[in-house]
């Protein structure tokens, strides 16, 4: 059915037929419903917003904007972190600088070279390691210490339903039910000042609708995948659970909404779940030393490897 006489650009899953003006008012909608479902916003917030120049975080920088606008006590800006891969991440850079100029976003960038002493790209020669370990535990880490230096009450990611679908099941295939715990629309167990509070407002927003959302309102001109995804676990369970969406649509969001029924209960077995601190850098850790300084001692090894062979 379709929602007026205007050409449709998008079929929902429960077959309905919208032009732009009635989807870009659908997907606001629901994001902001899913904001106050999961009370993710107060109201006054010091919000970050990690951008990466992708469909998903200008998306959600885009709506974010807007609601910042309309609600002054709720005031934003975005963190990028530069991984330092050559012809990705550098490109979406730049549409994540251009877009934050145009929208008058602060943009704060922080990259794994000034931090870690090379970018990705360099690590990934020294170390072998897979591509989306390092990157993960590097970005996260620095999301975080970088979030608490800039005094943010939360960090909102552009995580979309897809994501939170693929996670779910990587856990379940790697009997990993304590990182469930942590997923959700807000990320984590319980309140700890430590971590900054992680937020998911596009959680319930599939990912064809954000890039629908994302190309209407003309936010960026193309849509790049990071060269290393391939290699992913992650890219794996994402081709599976498209082709079984596509067999079987309503699946992703089935998998979602059981899941939701389950967490706040996930959540209640694991709070007392005691969290250390890394005894180098203070961060939050699972042991005596966080994975990020554990990744960082072992490049400082192989960097120093890689120098005596230079000298011999
Ligand atoms: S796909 Fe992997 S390597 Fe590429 S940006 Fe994402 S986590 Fe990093
Ligand atoms: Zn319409
Ligand atoms: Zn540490």
């Amino acid at each position: 059915m379709n929602c007026c006489k205007e050409k449709p650009i998008i079929e929902l899953q429960a077959g309905q037929k919208l032009c732009k003006k009635h989807f870009t008012e659908y997907f606001e909608d629901k994001v902001h419903k899913t904001i106050t479902k999961f009370d993710l916003i107060g109201k006054k917030e010091n919000l970050g917003v990690a951008v990466s120049g992708g469909k998903d975080s200008l998306t959600l920088s885009f709506i974010l904007n807007k609601l910042s606008k309309r609600n002054p006590k709720i005031k934003i800006e975005a963190i990028a972190i530069d991984e330092g891969i050559k012809n990705y991440r550098d490109k979406s850079l730049i549409t994540a600088k251009e877009f934050c100029n145009k929208h008058n976003i602060k943009l704060n960038i922080y990259s794994f070279k000034e931090e870690f002493g090379m970018p990705l790209d360099n690590m990934l020669k020294v170390l072998d390691v897979k591509p989306c370990t390092i990157c993960g535990i590097f970005r996260r880490y620095l999301l975080n210490k970088k979030s608490k230096e800039l005094r943010l009450t939360k960090l909102a990611t552009g995580h979309n339903l897809d994501d939170e679908c693929q996670s779910i099941m990587m856990n379940q295939f790697k009997n990993n039910i304590q990182a469930s715990a942590r997923l959700g629309p807000k990320v984590g167990v319980k309140i700890n000042k430590n971590f900054v509070q992680r937020i998911k407002p596009l959680y319930l927003c599939m990912e064809k609708e954000v890039a629908t959302y994302a190309f209407v309102n003309n936010l960026l001109d193309e849509f790049a995948e990071c060269p290393n995804v391939s290699k992913s676990y992650r890219a794996q369970v994402r081709d599976m659970m498209n082709g079984f969406e596509q067999k079987f649509p309503g699946t992703k969001y089935s998998i979602v909404n059981s899941f939701l029924h389950v967490l706040p209960g996930l959540k209640q077995r694991f709070k007392d779940e005691a969290v250390n601190y890394c005894m180098n850098c203070g961060e939050p850790a699972s042991r005596d030393k966080c994975n990020a300084c554990k990744f960082a001692d072992k490049l400082n090894k192989a960097k120093d490897k890689a120098l005596v062979k230079i000298k011999q």
